[in-house]
């Protein structure tokens, strides 16, 4: 899209949130002259990453009413992605000279590492002294033109202010989605889910039921089978006759999806199969969750679908004074927001300031609506409406196209699609064990050729 003015607007914006995608909004509205202030209801950035061993009381985290913990991280948690093709564009997510013997250099890191990736991120742009730690907004409402927020903080003592324009950027793995399993309500055992799960230690001598089997499933389960007497994957994915002993260890079973649950304890999977279980871990993802946000109903969630969003973005009555950021998805709830808030948070900067402009209120609606239409006649769930699948290469390469950036690097598509693909197959070893060397060396001449980094960490020489 063609730049719009010669000189550009600056802006009092409003950002939600101090986690990955908040920090780099933060960064990229102030390069582009806007002032910033970021409300963070945490005592400090990193979001997701603040790992907390406290979980919430409910631990299936049902009433509304309840203390809300934010991290969905548990103790072992290891990055799902390799950590090169993850970070920031321009600040790459790598071992550094200068970092102590308390860094994890591994490709996949413990989640420890991404937090202090994240804080090297803050300090090296200052980007705290844009932050209000402790500062939750509790409503965002139009003003005319502009945005009322209203904050409140460590004390309850609440605030209103008017800002030019509001960015979203509040996380969206806190609000668990619960899997409906039929029975349940007179089953006698135990259920969680995975938001509230931190160690394996409570489910000693257990036979544990998990429900899901990507990602958080996968690494959960194999978490627990150390310290259970069983462990039995269920998954909605899998033909009903599935009934596989896992490799790698020897109490862990894959199933389809229960059929049913009973007073007894027992729980009956769709491949006949019965087992007497303590507990059912549900691995079943996450909702959408504005609670702050009023706009007279125009944006709604509905099973998971944010609308209407222009390019899950920019709602088209309200843009751009209200924006969104890290809402696609790549597959089965996985998501790259380090990476693909990079982007939107240029173009969001940009269009705010008038550099770029939207199309038409009409234009977008169309755009939005012709969306949900491929989705409705692809036979899809409106929870797959930010899902991006195949197209996110070329959804980012147009954000992309948008604000002048270059295209996504070949090698960063790749590991992405591989990175991927491994998870799915491989989910015992992924993390440990691949076959892209060429594209870890790719990435590093990369870095060093834009001068992001100064040497290749010696682990990563012999890829060369
Ligand atoms: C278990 C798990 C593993 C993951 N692994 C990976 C991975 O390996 N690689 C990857 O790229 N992504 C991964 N992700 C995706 C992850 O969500 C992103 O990496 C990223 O951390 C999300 O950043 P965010 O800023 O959107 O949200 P968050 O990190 O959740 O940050 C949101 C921030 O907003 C604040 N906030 C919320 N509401 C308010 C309010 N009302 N007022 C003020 N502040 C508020 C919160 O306190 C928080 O600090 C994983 C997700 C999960 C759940």
């Amino acid at each position: 899209m063609a730049p719009a003015r010669s000189r550009f607007d600056s802006l009092h914006v409003a950002v939600i949130g101090a986690g990955a995608a908040g920090l780099v909004a933060a960064r990229e509205l102030r390069r582009e002259s806007h002032s910033v202030v970021v409300f963070e209801r945490d005592t400090q950035v990193g979001g997701l990453w603040v790992y907390t061993p406290h979980n919430e009381p409910d631990p299936l985290s049902l009433d509304p009413n309840r203390n809300i913990v934010h991290s969905s991280v548990y103790d072992s948690l290891r990055t799902n992605l390799p950590r090169e093709c993850m970070g920031y564009r321009d600040f790459p997510f790598v071992p550094r000279p200068e970092d102590g013997e308390s860094r994890d250099p591994r490709r996949y890191p413990s989640h420890r590492e991404v937090l202090a990736y994240l804080q090297d991120f803050a300090r090296e742009f200052k980007l705290e002294e844009m932050v209000r730690f402790e500062t939750e907004v509790v409503r965002v409402e139009p003003e005319g033109r502009k945005w009322k927020i209203r904050s409140r903080n460590s004390d309850g003592i609440s605030d209103d202010e008017i800002f030019d324009s509001v960015v979203v950027c509040n996380g969206h793995y806190t609000e668990p989605r619960v899997a409906h399993v039929p029975g349940i309500d007179s089953w006698p055992g135990k259920q969680v889910h995975s938001h509230n799960y931190r160690v394996p230690d409570p489910y000693k001598d257990q036979v544990v039921v998990v429900i899901g089997n990507f990602a958080s499933g996968s690494d959960i389960s194999r978490d627990i089978t150390g310290v259970a007497k069983e462990v039995h994957i269920a998954s909605r994915s899998n033909p009903s006759e599935t009934y596989q002993k896992l490799p790698g260890s020897n109490n862990l079973w894959l199933h389809s999806m229960i059929e049913s649950t009973h007073e007894d304890g027992s729980v009956v999977f769709k491949n006949g199969k019965v087992v007497q279980a303590d507990t059912i871990v549900h691995c079943t993802g996450y909702k959408y969750h504005f609670p702050f946000l009023n706009t007279n109903g125009y944006i709604t969630v509905e099973d998971n679908c944010v609308g209407p969003l222009y390019k899950h973005v920019f709602p088209p009555a309200l843009a751009p004074g209200l924006s969104f950021i890290g809402l696609p998805w790549m597959v089965k709830s996985l998501s790259f927001i380090l990476l693909s808030s990079s982007f939107f948070s240029k173009w969001v900067a940009a269009v705010l300031s008038g550099r770029v402009t939207l199309p038409s209120e009409d234009k977008m609606i169309v755009d939005v609506t012709a969306l949900y239409a491929k989705r409705d006649a692809n036979g899809l769930p409106k929870r797959y409406t930010h899902r991006l699948g195949a197209s996110q290469v070329a959804y980012l390469n147009w954000i992309a196209e948008q604000i002048d950036a270059p295209p996504v690097e070949r090698w960063r598509g790749e590991e992405i699609e591989g990175g991927y693909r491994r998870l799915a197959t491989e989910s015992d070893t992924f993390r440990d064990k691949w076959d892209d060397d060429h594209l870890i060396a790719e990435a590093y001449e990369d870095f060093l050729r834009q001068k992001l980094i100064s040497v290749v960490p010696s682990q990563f020489l012999q890829s060369r």
